[in-house]
């Protein structure tokens, strides 16, 4: 239970002015972020909360499909990164310098380490298909930490790698986590909006990769939705010389403002390649395996569900992951202990209870009816001397008033 008597971190009066968004300004404002440079934040104790029950919800869905969690290093050794050439061809990445003249890779991402991780443990064709994977902070060295939540240097995301012996297996593995990912976005309610959009290969592949794009109106980043397929498109694989959806070939489009929350890439045999990674097959021959990784960008998705939901005066949570389930305003400081009981008593019925028993000068009811609001707290209890007397309470729902026996 939180009670915000004890609570270190304060509301503000007023919504700090943001630029480019409106959520920043209504986390700022209820104590949920503190900034501590460019696009760099603490989360304070609700904010976590909300991180953790998404990273849950991740969770909860990759373990349904039965891949298996773990957790790599966040350093990793420059060796491995030699091996896959990465070391010298990509530049936004952090090198760190240490001891003894060894360089490290602060991880961006985990190719490097799970390949070898796995190749231990995969030795037949019995032993696949496999499917890893870890919620983990990542580091990216950007040149500039462009707006908002576009490109950060610290990010926590979940990355899955999964190992199958050929194309076809692989494939039927990509449906089923895309499954996965629909029934993520579904907890979320962004599903409707959530778009599959291809986009450029990047440096694994020349084909395609698949990104989940999610429609958000002030993001700086294009997508292309064909008319007649709805097919969504990145602006980076649209040619200049205009619209041609590459599944139909209509030249009919919508443009949507979108932000990228998760994406996927086959990684095809480049890292089977590059760490000698074969298995045999039932006939005895020698295979090399088929990775692929699939990626959520569980920080980023959160900060899109906020900015989504946001409107002038509160973030309306999807109920999945709301900062706490009932909130209790208590109005006169007599009887405390009876209420803090009753409080107690709610923790067991609703999970997450914020006890509002602030009773210094200006916390006024209708100072802890706005707070309640800006957290946007669906159930609210109200519990003066007066109910207390003939036990009841006031209970608000979705705006419904309602009195309450005990
Ligand atoms: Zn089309």
């Amino acid at each position: 239970m939180i009670k915000l008597s004890k609570f270190p971190f304060k509301t503000m009066k007023s919504k700090p002015k943001v630029s480019d968004n409106i959520s920043t300004s209504l986390l700022l404002q209820a104590w949920f972020i503190r900034q501590n440079m460019a696009w760099v934040y603490t989360y304070t104790t609700l904010w976590l909360r909300i991180l953790r029950k998404i990273a849950n919800i991740v969770r909860e869905e990759m373990d349904n499909i039965g891949a298996y969690e773990i957790l790599m290093p966040a350093l990793s050794p420059k060796e491995n990164w030699k091996k896959t050439w990465r070391w010298d061809s990509i530049d936004v990445f952090f090198h760190l310098p240490a001891t003894n003249n060894k360089e490290y890779w602060l991880n961006s991402t985990h190719e490097e380490i799970v390949t070898p991780l796995m190749k231990e443990f995969i030795n037949s064709y019995k032993d696949v298909p496999v499917c890893v994977y870890q919620i983990q902070n990542k580091f990216r060295n950007e040149k500039r930490a462009k707006s908002w939540l576009l490109r950060w240097r610290e990010f926590l995301m979940k990355d899955a790698y999964s190992f199958n012996l050929d194309h076809k297996k692989s494939d039927e593995f990509y449906e089923t986590m895309k499954k996965t990912y629909m029934n993520i976005f579904n907890r979320l309610w962004i599903w409707k909006d959530t778009y599959i959009t291809l986009a450029d290969g990047w440096t694994f592949t020349d084909k395609y990769s698949h990104e989940f794009q999610t429609i958000l109106d002030i993001w700086e980043d294009d997508i292309y939705i064909c008319k007649k397929c709805w097919t969504s498109h990145n602006k980076e694989i649209v040619p200049e010389s205009g619209f041609k959806c590459v599944n139909c070939g209509s030249t009919e489009c919508d443009v949507k403002k979108a932000s990228e929350v998760w994406n996927i890439f086959p990684l095809e045999t480049k890292f089977a390649d590059a760490f000698d990674m074969k298995v045999l097959d039932k006939d005895g021959k020698e295979k090399k395996l088929i990775m692929w990784c699939y990626g959520i960008w569980i920080s980023r998705l959160m900060w899109v569900i906020a900015e989504k939901f946001a409107n002038e005066n509160s973030i309306n949570w999807p109920a999945s992951i709301t900062p706490a389930d009932v909130y209790i305003i208590v109005i006169q400081e007599e009887n405390i202990k009876k209420w803090e009981e009753l409080a107690k008593k709610f923790e067991k019925e609703w999970k997450e209870v914020i006890l509002d028993d602030r009773m210094w000068k200006n916390a006024s009811f209708g100072v802890k009816a706005i707070d309640c609001e800006l957290l946007w707290i669906k159930n609210r209890v109200v519990i003066s001397s007066k109910t207390l007397e003939k036990w009841w309470y006031e209970f608000t729902q979705d705006g419904k008033i309602s009195i309450v026996k005990f």
